[in-house]
């Protein structure tokens, strides 16, 4: 986690403040600082992973608890029957911060196909 210069990484290490919202041994979630609808949650493994297409045979299980820790977290908000999952792989797909996350979205009307 040291090595995790990110600012998500600064967040772990608590070097600067965020709102958490959930905690585990192996995922934080947190309120989004720029929200892009009423409510935004980030969900980020405690392991650096920079982006989901690092990710390893060995993260399947990680990967496995933060997609079941998005379904607690939406429940604990009472969103459970109306959020999106989002995850941007790379800049191309605007990925900023490069330690993996998932953007919980819930609040307001989302087109389909996304922009
Ligand atoms: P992405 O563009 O998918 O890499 O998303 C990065 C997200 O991190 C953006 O939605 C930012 O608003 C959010 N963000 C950046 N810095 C912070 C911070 N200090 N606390 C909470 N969210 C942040």
């Amino acid at each position: 986690m040291e090595d995790n210069k990110t600012i998500f990484g600064k967040i772990l290490r608590k070097e600067i403040p965020a709102e958490v919202i959930y905690e585990d041994d192996f995922c934080l979630a947190f309120k989004d600082i720029a929200p892009k609808a009423p409510t935004h949650i980030l969900l980020i493994p405690k392991k650096l992973i920079p982006k989901l297409s690092d990710a390893q045979s060995e993260d399947a299980e990680l990967l496995g608890h933060m997609m079941v820790s998005v379904g607690k977290v939406t429940r604990m908000l009472g969103i459970e029957d109306a959020f999106r999952l989002v995850i941007n792989n790379g800049a191309k797909a605007q990925q900023t911060v490069f330690h993996l996350h998932m953007h919980i979205l819930s609040g307001r009307a989302f087109n389909w196909p996304p922009g």
